[in-house]
């Protein structure tokens, strides 16, 4: 079979690479793909933009593709399923009414509340209808939240009412463009964050192995925000217990939901949850797509075929399916550019690529691109160092390795990817 991957960052060269090592894959083409999938065995890039709808739709009925699984959220919120389902064409992800789970966090708001399912009180306000009186009577710090897509930029914490308005007249006067006409205003929940992601469809839901990622630029969480520095699975948060939790607090009782709201879901579905000191599973939000970097260490781990789970989530079958996990965990590290994330420098010269694909474990590309058969850098995240091992630390020590083998002007990365992981294994020893 031709599989077709949109997008061109971290997490569609891990698709990529995992779907090519199929047998019953032929070829895979990524549109618009980096120098990483440019030079994977039997995956081929096609010059083709993943916000650009028509031009994939006539790409994957060019190429005959069987099976299009789409990276990136924009896509999926602009109705890139909807496209190719008009078109005859079999694509992995959620249509454009239910991809509004990530594409308004208004929509996602009013979604949980009407199913009952456990989220931060919270107001959602237009300039036309804001109410000041309403902010100022709840408790501080408040979470300030550009309601529409935006490159996960939109969420400020505020510490007091003042900058809670601020944020808010901010965000109407345009600062995250269209994303913030519409903004969603939340209580502050303390507590431990994991994410959890599943692949769903025909009601069936088959979560995937547990991950947690690093969002801030610098050492020991401190610095600004960034797409994730870091991330690894297994994520030991995410205990048994709060596994079982959070499959049937959340996860079961939104697909449910999508359902009955006449929006069934199809797709990888991703909640980022706070732990709330009680264990109740709070989300913070949805995604309608897998996570970057999280994909990375998680689908090293994956033994099934990544194909034959897209196929039957599409045909309605997952409720037969079962995932094998390698057992051992996979710790990516990002390598970031000069700049990054505020003003990212790019064509720079990446070195020591030959010299990191002999050791273990493997390099995904992100913001990379090929000028004739050097690679330069591209992007704000351009590679992503993933070891494995049998612990976490084990798996870190590999990931570091390929880390230092590689080397371009204005590097940075993080030194401590998955210490909290690692300080639980130490626990439990
Ligand atoms: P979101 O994109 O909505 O997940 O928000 C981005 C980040 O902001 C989350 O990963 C949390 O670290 C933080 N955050 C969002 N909402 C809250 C909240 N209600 N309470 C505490 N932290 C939050």
């Amino acid at each position: 079979m031709k599989v077709l991957i949109v997008g061109g960052g971290g997490r569609e060269h891990a698709l990529a690479w995992r779907c090519a090592a199929s047998a019953r894959v032929h070829e895979v083409l990524v549109a618009p793909g980096n120098a990483g999938t440019a030079r994977e065995p039997k995956v081929r890039n096609v010059e083709v933009a993943a916000a650009d709808l028509p031009g994939l739709v006539a790409l994957a009925r060019a190429e005959r593709v069987d099976l299009t699984i789409v990276g990136p959220e924009g896509p999926l919120v602009a109705g890139i399923v909807d496209e190719f389902e008009a078109a005859g064409l079999r694509c992995f992800g959620p249509r454009r009414a239910a991809a509004q789970l990530e594409g308004s966090k208004a929509f996602a708001k009013r979604f949980l509340e009407r199913h009952g399912i456990p989220t931060a009180r919270s107001a959602t306000f237009t300039r036309a209808d804001f109410d000041a009186a309403w902010l100022r009577a709840r408790r501080t710090p408040l979470v300030v939240k550009a309601s529409g897509l935006a490159a996960g930029k939109g969420v400020v914490i505020a510490a007091d009412h003042a900058e809670a308005l601020a944020t808010v007249e901010h965000m109407f006067a345009g600062q995250f463009g269209a994303a913030g006409h519409e903004v969603v205003v939340e209580e502050f929940l303390p507590g431990e964050e994991a994410s959890f992601i599943v692949m769903a469809g025909g009601g069936a839901v088959l979560p995937l192995a547990t991950s947690q990622d690093h969002k801030r630029l610098e050492d020991n969480d401190r610095g600004p925000n960034t797409g994730g520095m870091g991330a690894y699975s297994p994520a030991p948060v995410v205990t048994e217990a709060l596994h079982r939790r959070i499959m049937q607090e959340v996860i079961e009782p939104t697909i449910r939901g999508l359902a009955a709201d006449g929006l069934p879901y199809c797709g990888f579905l991703y909640a980022g949850i706070m732990v709330a000191p009680d264990g109740t599973p709070n989300v913070l939000e949805f995604n309608c797509r897998l996570g970057d970097p999280e994909t990375q260490p998680v689908l090293m781990r994956l033994k099934s075929d990544l194909t034959e789970l897209c196929e039957a989530a599409l045909a309605g079958e997952l409720a037969r399916s079962r995932a094998e996990w390698d057992p051992r965990a996979a710790l990516g590290v990002v390598l970031a550019a000069a700049g990054y994330p505020e003003s990212v420098r790019t064509g720079d010269p990446i070195e020591g690529l030959e010299r990191a694909a002999a050791l273990p474990g493997k390099i995904f590309h992100a913001g990379t691109r090929l000028e004739g058969t050097r690679v330069l850098t591209s992007g704000g995240r351009v590679l992503c160092a993933t070891g494995l091992g049998a612990s976490v630390a084990e798996a870190q020590a590999q990931a570091y390795a390929l880390a230092d083998a590689v080397r371009f002007p204005g590097m940075q990365y993080r030194r401590d990817i998955g210490y909290r992981a690692i300080e639980r294994e130490r626990g439990a020893r």
